[in-house]
This record gives C-alpha cells, sequence and structure tokens, in this order.
C-alpha cells in the first residue's frame, strides 16, 4: 500500500521502518537458522534442598551461543522464537536433549536427580508436545517422575481449559508439572486449584527485596502457605542471599534454586559436581 502511493511515500515508509523491526527479522532469520548450525546448549542450574543445600535436580536453561553476536539471553530470543513458532521444533529438541541427559545420568549413577524442562505457551497449545513425551519416555527407558516440566503461570493462563487438558496428560503419565514464575501473572485462585500441578515456583522478583520490603515478605510467606495447602510443593527462584534462604526456610518452602547455591552451568561441570556430592 505505502508502494502504490508514490515512490516519496515508499522511501519515507523504508526509512522509518524502525530499526527495532529490522532487528527482529533479522534475529528471526538467525534463529531459525541457529538449530541446524547447533548453536543452542543447555545450561544447568541445580536445585537444591532449603535446609541443607542437598543438589535434587536442576532446571535446564536455554542458551544460543551466535558464532558473531556471542551468548544471546533466552530472555531475547525465546519471544521471538514463541512468535515466529520456531519455538516449537526449538521446545522438542530441548526435550530431546533432556531425554539423553536423564539417559546418561542412569548410567553415571546420578539417575535420583530430576531434570525440569521449560515450555513455551504454544508448546503447551500444540497436540505434538504428549505424543513426543510419550516416545521419548519409552524409548529412553526413563521414569516419568524424573521429568518436571515448567509451565509459566502466563502460558498456563492464556488458554486454561487447554492447560488443563495438557496437565491432566501428564499427570496420568505421572510427568511432574511446575508452575513458573509464580505471582507475576494473573491467575485465579481457583485454576490453581483445578489444575494438576506438583510444584510451584516463587518469582525472583518477589525473593529479590524479601528482607527489605515487608510486602513481599508477606506475600511469599502467604505464597509457600497457600502451596502448602493445596498440596503443592515450592522452590524459591532467585536466591542471592542466606537472609534469603533463611527466610524462606523458616516459612517450609521445600527446595531453592539461585547465585547463593550455583549460576547456571554446562552440563559436564554440573554433572561433576552432582557426583562429587554423591560420591
Ligand atoms: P525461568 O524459567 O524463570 O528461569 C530462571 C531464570 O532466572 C534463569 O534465567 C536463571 O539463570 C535466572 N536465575 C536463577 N537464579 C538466579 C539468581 O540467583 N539471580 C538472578 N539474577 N537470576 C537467577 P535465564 O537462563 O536467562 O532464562 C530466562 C528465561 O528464559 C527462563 O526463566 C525461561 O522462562 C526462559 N527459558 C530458558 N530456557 C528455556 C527453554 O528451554 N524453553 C522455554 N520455553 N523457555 C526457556
Ligand atoms: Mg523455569
Ligand atoms: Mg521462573
Ligand atoms: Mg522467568
Amino acid at each position: 500500500a505505502a508502494k502504490s502511493q508514490g515512490r516519496g511515500n515508499f522511501q519515507f515508509f523504508s526509512s522509518s521502518m524502525n530499526r527495532a523491526t529490522h532487528e527482529r527479522l533479522l534475529m528471526e532469520n538467525r534463529l531459525s537458522q541457529a538449530l541446524e548450525k547447533q548453536e543452542f546448549e543447555l545450561y544447568l542450574q541445580p536445585q537444591v534442598a532449603m535446609t541443607d543445600g542437598r543438589i535434587i535436580g536442576a532446571e535446564a536453561l536455554l542458551r544460543w551461543h551466535h558464532p558473531e553476536l556471542g551468548m544471546i539471553s533466552p530472555d531475547r530470543f525465546i519471544p521471538i522464537a514463541e512468535e515466529s513458532g520456531l519455538i516449537l521444533p526449538l521446545g522438542d529438541w530441548v526435550l530431546r536433549r533432556a531425554a539423553q541427559l536423564l539417559v546418561t545420568w542412569r548410567e553415571q549413577g546420578l539417575g535420583h536427580l530430576r531434570l525440569a524442562v521449560n515450555l513455551s505457551a504454544r508448546q503447551c497449545r500444540g497436540t505434538s508436545l504428549v505424543p513426543l513425551l510419550d516416545k521419548l519416555l519409552a524409548d529412553n527407558g526413563i521414569a516419568a517422575a524424573q521429568l518436571e516440566l515448567e509451565i509459566t503461570e502466563s502460558a498456563a493462563m492464556q488458554d486454561p481449559e487447554s492447560s488443563r487438558t495438557l496437565l491432566q496428560a501428564l499427570r496420568a503419565r505421572g510427568i511432574k508439572v511446575a508452575i513458573d514464575d509464580f505471582g507475576t501473572g494473573y491467575s485465579s485462585l481457583s485454576y490453581l486449584k483445578e489444575f494438576k500441578l506438583d510444584r510451584l515456583k516463587i518469582d525472583r522478583s518477589f525473593v529479590k527485596d524479601i528482607e527489605t520490603d515487608p510486602n513481599d515478605a508477606v506475600i511469599v510467606s502467604a505464597t509457600i502457605a497457600l502451596a502448602h495447602s493445596l498440596g503443592l510443593e515450592v522452590t524459591a527462584e532467585g536466591v542471592e542471599t542466606e537472609a534469603q534462604r533463611a527466610f524462606l526456610c523458616s516459612k517450609g518452602c521445600e527446595t531453592a534454586q539461585g547465585y547463593l547455591f550455583a549460576k547456571p552451568m554446562p552440563v559436564e561441570q554440573f554433572e561433576a559436581m552432582a557426583a562429587a556430592i554423591t560420591a
């Protein structure tokens, strides 16, 4: 349409077609080639018991190493992958890689560790997730309970009906489900009760100021109590200080992730760490 209005108009349009749109198309293009070029890697962040810091598992966190741009944060590329649909093949890759890890862990005597994998909204709405999970578990002889899937509160609430169906299917298979970034979306408490969940993850934004902001302290205590009353375990995200850990521990929060314990790290490093403790 801009073009038909004459050359002048078209030039105006294209020069003002903002930098952000151009950047975005460029990123989408790079992203679409990244799987084939094997530029993705899973990092693992230990999940630990709040009381003694014992490693009980890990969360898989996607990393993209671009040859020229370096390491690109998932907060930058996941939204682009989600909107473009690339998240579907990428999400499948993450699940396949996760299944491989669970197989090697069993061989290394680390079969007691649980692996948590993030799901995107689009993966949750699609129909191929459950069949893929069935295939991966069966082909690799993986115990369903070793796998935990993390669904953000906002993804789950985008389409509560299909989320409910998905969560029932996962529950029927014994796959664990965690609700991620809890407190940042708008879930009604009735859905929280209806959804078949195993764990609630308190978002880092509430944990951050737990010591200085009385509101956050109250929100966190109330959330832990709510989760427990619904039969869910609680994991606190982004625990960075001993004071935060002590507070969360005193409120009965079972597990934690955060820089206080360990940052996300390459797989080999995590395995060495877990093996050293287990040995
Ligand atoms: P998330 O699932 O809530 O993951 C936790 C994020 O908090 C990670 O960021 C982790 O590195 C960071 N974190 C953990 N402990 C601390 C801490 O003590 N302090 C601070 N400042 N940060 C901490 P990361 O790895 O950049 O991932 C960001 C988000 O990208 C994830 O948030 C998740 O929503 C998404 N993501 C990552 N991997 C995948 C994936 O495979 N699939 C999908 N769909 N999303 C993913
Ligand atoms: Mg997560
Ligand atoms: Mg989170
Ligand atoms: Mg997050």
